[in-house]
């Protein structure tokens, strides 16, 4: 990369990480998926009990081959066949989860968490439940602002999620959103996190790559 984009790009991350601490979050930043388990693993402790909410980026960097390695006792919202209780289940388990894993829709260089869900169980588990809450995502979702973090959900996380889970809703044949009153609308619950009340309950892990939506 060009150095003085990776300069700016730099800067954008140190404004970012800044405002997350100002904001009572602890900001870290991995360059791959090994210092990024190695981070996790200053987090968690082998026995205890851990849960995720959906996202991909956990699935691209490892982190859930990690937390179903037999170490933990997982909260598995991906057993094969589970049935619609057992998963509602699973997610009210997850509020007494020790660690709850998640990733972010977008980050504002504000130090705020902006997050879109259909059932809502990972933004309730992120903002009230679990004592340690560790986002994991890309330097590439980090945005300017509120406005653009909404853009960026419009535009991008939210069509390309429909598309993947094969939802008839106009986006997902357009390619951006519609606001729509579809039966299989996955934009739901619209949330920002913008401080916590306890230090350093979340924590949130910047990854130099691009994934996740
Ligand atoms: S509101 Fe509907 S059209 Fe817009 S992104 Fe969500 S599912 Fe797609």
């Amino acid at each position: 990369m060009d150095e003085n984009i990776k300069w700016l790009k730099d800067k954008k991350l140190e404004r970012t990480m800044e405002n997350l601490e100002k904001h009572n979050m602890e900001a870290y930043y991995v360059q791959d998926e090994n210092e990024l388990i190695k981070k996790i693993s200053e987090f968690t402790k082998e026995g205890e009990t851990v849960a995720v909410g959906g996202s991909m980026t956990l699935f691209e960097t490892g982190v859930i081959d990690y937390l179903k390695n037999g170490n933990f006792n997982f909260l598995d919202r991906y057993k094969d066949d589970i049935s619609g209780e057992e998963l509602k289940e699973v997610y009210r388990k997850s509020f007494f989860a020790d660690s709850y894993f998640a990733s972010s829709n977008a980050i504002t260089e504000n130090g705020e968490l902006y997050n879109v869900d259909g059932t809502g169980n990972r933004v309730a588990a992120m903002i009230y439940g679990p004592d340690k809450v560790i986002v994991v995502v890309s330097t590439d979702k980090i945005v300017k602002d509120l406005d653009a973090a909404i853009k960026r959900n419009q535009e991008y996380s939210a069509p390309a999620n429909a598309k993947r889970l094969n939802r008839k809703t106009p986006c997902a044949k357009v390619g951006y959103c519609m606001d729509c009153s579809s039966e299989e609308r996955i934009c739901n619950e619209y949330t920002l996190i913008k401080r916590q009340p306890i230090k350093g309950r979340i924590k949130v892990i910047f990854i130099d790559k691009k994934l996740g939506y």
